[in-house]
């Protein structure tokens, strides 16, 4: 039986009613008699397990997302995306799930190019909608200078599982991403996963501890089991059939494991979980996880080299996408992409580059922005000229730019996060960021924190340059540690008033670590800290933060927008 879903006592929200009227599998047959230029919202949904996207604002432009496990992709498929890419007129964007889309393509083009590239071996099933995504790992998987147990061949066993099976497409509750990580350090943080396999050491023997729950706004939690290597597919497989069994299906915005774990708590979920193996797990063991030192990367554990290309915040053109198929070619090496959207050449005898790469930043991930989602104001990539780059490149600050609440440039999972949104605080309504502060992310420690105000696009970059500001004065090397160390230690609120103070007095003093017990409001002693080393600004430390925030905010921006209309 193909369709089996559970009510769990909710009412089944309109996607789980569609499923359960006709399932994906049954309704794609027939793809190739579809008329893609009059289709409605029920093909929409149907249309996304198949990994094509289109939305209804602008329902004659098409976007495919292609599925590469762990990120590697042949010389070969390269070549055939270049060749499509160019005949057709299409973008290139990679995702924060090392994954491709390619964007432009209309109702006449895209079923035959959907046809060509999964016929030729590049999957694009179940890259959307309610499906286990692209599994991740970090890029240098088996070959880096951290790398312990090479997870690849288990990542393919957990595809073969779910890929093409009419189980599987489109019908689990939601989403599902996993992560998993044999390296000791990973160039970027994989709790945000639903699902997520850390390396762990238990009685001397490595394995994977579990976390279980995260998704772009939360962390996974510890679930308290350590596997063996040889069990994480089994456990997998348990945990995606106990989410597809047990799983909500009501309310469509509370439909995510972590919304499962919220309502049966930890040990509930684990309890389902566990009816779906037959596994002897121990409790969880010690998670070998450190902090990426970057100038490891250049050599792997075979001594040969790494090419990094940097791309323009996730774009990269057809041409240059012949070039890097032909250097990879040439030098023989393996093409691995990466969730930082970039693209790595592994195995290179020595240190060459293809050519001058003119994209130097490399920690920031930029979501589509409105170029290519409407759920976008900004376009995000472009707007990133609004940040302070060379800052932000000179000391490695990862930041994740959003176009809106759902996430996908992983604001919370970095040490700045934005999401581009509109505000009308400032004069007529005009483009302004939410800014997220001190993520700790390397260990799954902290979401970054949301400093409850909107900083208006032009003056982004002064903003943030004062917190950058603060960070260089500070004894710390890395921001993260900055965030612990310092930033984490006071309140959001205390943090705004802090900055834009700074910012309005241009004056020159700079945090201490907070030894009071930390609260979510700003604390008395916070309000004393303000207002003495305020005075002009904070007379009193009588005030109410948010209404502070208000006055400050617009002090500095409501008075500059009056002065440039
Ligand atoms: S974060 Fe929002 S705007 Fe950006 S790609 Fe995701 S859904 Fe679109």
């Amino acid at each position: 039986m193909i369709v089996e879903i559970k009510i769990n006592n909710h009412k089944l929200n309109w996607r789980e009613r569609l499923k359960a009227d006709k399932s994906p599998y049954e309704y794609l047959k027939n793809i190739e008699n579809l008329h893609f230029s009059f289709i409605g919202d029920d093909d929409r949904a149907y249309l996304q397990d198949a990994g094509i996207y289109n939305h209804e604002a602008e329902d004659d432009l098409f976007a495919l997302r292609l599925r590469l496990n762990a990120g590697r992709i042949s010389v070969k498929k390269m070549l055939l995306i270049s060749k499509i890419v160019k005949e057709h007129d299409l973008d290139i964007i990679l995702t924060a799930r090392a994954q491709m889309q390619l964007h432009g393509l209309n109702g006449d083009n895209v079923l035959e190019v959907w046809k060509e590239l999964n016929e030729n071996g590049i999957s694009t099933w179940q890259t959307f909608g309610d499906n286990v995504r692209n599994i991740v790992t970090d890029v240098y998987d088996g070959r880096g200078h951290y790398s312990q147990i090479e997870v690849y061949p288990y990542m393919q066993q957990m595809q073969d599982y779910i890929l093409n099976k009419p189980r599987f497409i489109g019908l689990l509750p939601r989403r599902v991403s996993v992560g998993i990580s044999g390296n000791r350090a990973n160039l970027n943080s994989f709790f945000a996963n639903d699902l997520f396999f850390a390396l762990a050491e238990k009685e001397g023997a490595q394995g994977f501890n579990v976390f279980l729950g995260g998704k772009n706004s939360e962390l996974a939690q510890d679930a308290d089991v350590f596997l063996k290597p040889n069990q994480v597919v089994q456990y997998f497989i348990a945990v995606i059939e106990a989410f597809h069994l047990h799983g909500l299906r009501g309310v469509r915005g509370k439909t995510r494991l972590f919304h499962w774990l919220q309502k049966e708590g930890m040990e509930g979920i684990k309890k389902q979980i566990d009816k779906e193996h037959s596994l002897s797990y121990q409790t969880a063991g010690t998670l070998l996880l450190q902090r990426y030192d970057k100038r490891t990367s250049e050599r792997l554990k075979d001594k040969s080299y790494v090419y990094t290309y940097y791309t323009d915040f996730a774009r990269v053109n057809a041409d240059t996408f012949i070039k890097l198929a032909d250097f990879a070619k040439e030098q023989k090496a393996e093409v691995r992409l990466g969730v930082d959207q970039h693209i790595y050449f592994l195995g290179l005898q020595n240190n060459v580059t293809p050519f001058e790469n003119s994209n130097t930043i490399s920690t920031i991930s930029a979501c589509a922005g409105n170029e290519h989602c409407n759920f976008s104001f900004w376009h995000i990539k472009d707007d990133t000229k609004y940040l302070p780059l060379d800052l932000i490149q000179k000391h490695s600050i990862i930041v994740g730019f959003s176009g809106c609440i759902k996430g996908c440039g992983k604001h919370q999972h970095c040490d700045i996060g934005l999401i581009g949104m509109k505000t009308s605080a400032y004069g007529p309504t005009s483009e302004a960021a939410r800014i997220y502060l001190g993520g700790e992310h390397t260990f799954g420690l902290n979401v970054a924190r949301y400093l409850n105000l909107m900083v208006p696009k032009e003056s982004l970059s002064g903003f943030l340059e004062v917190i950058i500001e603060e960070f260089e004065h500070s004894k710390y090397n890395e921001f993260e540690v900055f965030s612990k160390e310092i930033l984490n230690t006071y309140s959001a609120d205390f943090l705004s008033i802090w900055f834009l103070c700074k910012l309005s007095a241009k004056k020159e003093v700079f945090l201490e670590k907070n030894v009071e017990v930390l609260e979510e409001v700003c604390t008395k002693v916070e309000k004393e800290i303000l207002s003495r080393n305020f005075k002009g600004l904070i007379p009193s430390s009588d005030f109410k933060p948010l209404s502070e925030i208000s006055r400050l905010s617009k002090n500095l921006w409501k008075i500059q927008s009056e002065m440039s209309a």
